[in-house]
């Protein structure tokens, strides 16, 4: 096998988790420009270790009654509708369809990543600091960075749910409408399309006995502070399947979301991911199929019908077709970027001419801030990853969450105990696209500035009454909203679409994913909501 290609190695590396220690989970996420190529050497090595993502690609018809572009939480709950109607589907996904293996390594690890973990880019640095490089390859995690924010999404058959850590709590009440503005209805919501998607992806709290397993110290001293700091820490429904954390500690599973994996995948399925439900439900009906590799670079009308741009990419990222499709509904579940991307492109060629002004507006960043305090008793092993509660308060006044969270891919407890902030932060961004086609984000300088003292501020709190270590704010890394996880918006629900995601001068055009989302999901991690709302979305267009 060829040199890894990685500019740290092993033992650099262990020198730099010292550094990763100090700085906690947080600190800025740099990106380098991706190399062009994919290294020969390395595709060969992938391909002995993953060779399902190497079989050939089918290619989608020419035409198709629905197309739904990305197959991510909104396009697998619409190409399971659009099936289970009657109507013949094709799931155009830019990624691969990676398969799960209770004893391979399908998927890489954040420790020392390869390319199978990053879309299209050569180097990443992430929470943990430690600067890594790879080989250019079409992994499952895509870093995008824009102007004063870099952006994380999936690239993969199942989007989101392949790569994300699974927590999927319901909104407050109060907070969602203050979002929504009342085009949504919150009791519609809890009494109907929030249960449907829990009882689809089987979602449940972490069971006592994985909470005081060795992998959870970490969740068990977590909710010790805070409750010292003298708030209330609440359970918070998780996607993970429990069995499976359960063969891993019993050595029947090779180590996954026990050891601090999941955010470059789990090889083992240790989640309920899409591919286990509705994209598989979705199959089974005989009437929707999901195309990987197939990457969408422009849609439009023609008139008569929905015509889309397609490139067919190998997973090395080589340009093996390119296709015009057409379908008679089109389905937008790119994501908030990849739908937003489209869409403002498709305003700027005129492709899409009767598009409204508020395409690529109303983008936020959930109020994303990853958060690290010291912990007092260091344990040996790694960090589960599963959450295992929450805090729900205000500073600043800005409605405020603290998630108990995991520092990724270190294989031994680094004393450092993690949180994922969620502030209701009213700051928006938008998409633009240039005269080339090229599409920006513009997010203010000092976007980000506003959640991250929010809640830096509580994290502070808990960490002083908690005694806890506080050597992060003296190196300045207590707090870090540089990136968001959770990007939402830029063709927004009642302003681009109707109340129910139908773009507003287009018949059978919809958006189902984040993009419809005003840019918070009113401090819940996004993925339920947008699930829920795809499923509230499907009903009225196929008129269930
Ligand atoms: C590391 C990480 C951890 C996260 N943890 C959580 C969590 O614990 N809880 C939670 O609720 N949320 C979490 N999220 C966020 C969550 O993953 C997203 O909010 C959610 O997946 C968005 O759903 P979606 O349907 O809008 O798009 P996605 O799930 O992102 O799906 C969009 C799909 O479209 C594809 N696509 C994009 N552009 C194109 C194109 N031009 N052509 C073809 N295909 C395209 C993408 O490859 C992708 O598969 C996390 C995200 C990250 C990155």
């Amino acid at each position: 096998m060829k040199e890894r290609g990685l500019t740290v190695d092993r033992r650099e590396f262990l020198a730099l988790m010292g550094v990763a220690t100090a700085a906690g989970v947080a600190g800025p996420a740099l990106v380098s420009p991706p190399r062009a190529h994919a290294d020969d050497a390395w595709v060969s090595t992938f391909r002995s270790w993953v060779p399902e993502i190497f079989a050939p690609l089918p290619d989608p018809p020419a035409h198709t009654e629905a197309l739904v572009i990305g197959s991510g939480f909104g396009g697998s709950v619409a190409a399971l509708r659009l099936a289970q109607a009657g109507i013949q589907t094709a799931v155009l996904e830019r990624g691969s369809k990676w398969p799960n293996d209770p004893h391979r390594e399908i998927f890489t690890g954040d420790d020392l990543p390869d390319g199978r973990g990053f879309w299209h880019r050569t180097s990443f640095t992430g929470v943990t600091q430690v600067p890594m490089s790879f080989a250019y390859f079409g992994g499952v995690l895509d870093c995008t960075s824009y102007p004063n924010i870099d952006v994380w999404r999936a690239a993969a058959v199942g989007g989101g749910s392949v790569i994300f850590t699974g927590a999927m709590p319901v909104p407050p009440r109060d907070l969602f409408d203050r979002v929504f503005l009342g085009k949504v209805d919150y009791d519609e919501m809890v009494s109907r399309y929030y249960p449907r998607v829990r009882r689809k992806l089987r979602l449940s709290p972490i069971p006592r006995d994985l909470y005081h397993s060795a992998p959870f110290a970490h969740s068990r001293e977590w909710n010790r502070q805070v409750r010292a700091a003298g708030y209330h820490p609440e359970p918070v429904d998780s996607i993970f399947k429990w069995p499976v954390l359960r063969d891993e500690l019993a050595g029947r599973s090779r180590a996954s979301a026990t050891a601090g994996r999941s955010n470059l995948g789990n090889s083992n399925g240790a989640k309920y991911d899409l591919n286990q439900n509705y994209l598989k439900e979705a199959r089974g009906t005989g009437r929707a199929r999901i195309y990987p590799g197939h990457n969408v670079t422009s849609i439009g009308h023609d008139g008569k019908r929905y015509v889309v741009s397609v490139h067919k990419i190998s997973p090395a990222g080589e340009v093996l077709r390119r296709r015009t499709l057409t379908a008679d509904r089109l389905i937008l579940a790119a994501g908030s970027v990849g739908t937003s991307e489209l869409l403002v492109r498709a305003k700027a060629s005129g492709s899409l001419g009767r598009l409204n002004g508020h395409v690529g507006r109303g983008w936020g960043t959930n109020g994303d801030v990853a958060l690290a305090r010291g912990v007092t008793g260091i344990q040996a092993t790694g960090q589960g990853v599963p959450c295992a509660s929450r805090i729900q308060t205000e500073a600043n006044g800005l409605p405020t969450v603290l998630m108990n969270w995991y520092v990724p891919g270190i294989p031994v407890d680094t004393g450092t105990l993690a949180s994922l902030g969620l502030v209701m932060d009213p700051t928006r961004g938008r998409f633009h696209a240039g005269p080339a086609g090229q599409v920006t984000l513009h997010w203010p300088k000092h976007g980000n500035d506003r959640a991250r003292a929010a809640a830096h501020a509580v994290n502070h709190r808990i960490a002083k009454r908690a005694d806890s270590i506080m050597e992060y704010d003296f190196i300045g890394r207590a707090a870090n909203a540089s990136f968001t996880a959770h990007p939402l918006g830029g063709a927004v629900i009642g302003a681009v679409t109707d109340d129910y995601g139908r773009v507003r001068g287009y018949d059978d055009l919809l958006v189902v994913d984040g993009a419809a989302v005003p840019g918070s999901t009113a401090t819940a991690n996004p993925a339920l909501t947008i699930a829920a709302l795809a499923e509230r979305a499907m009903d009225r267009y196929l008129g269930r």
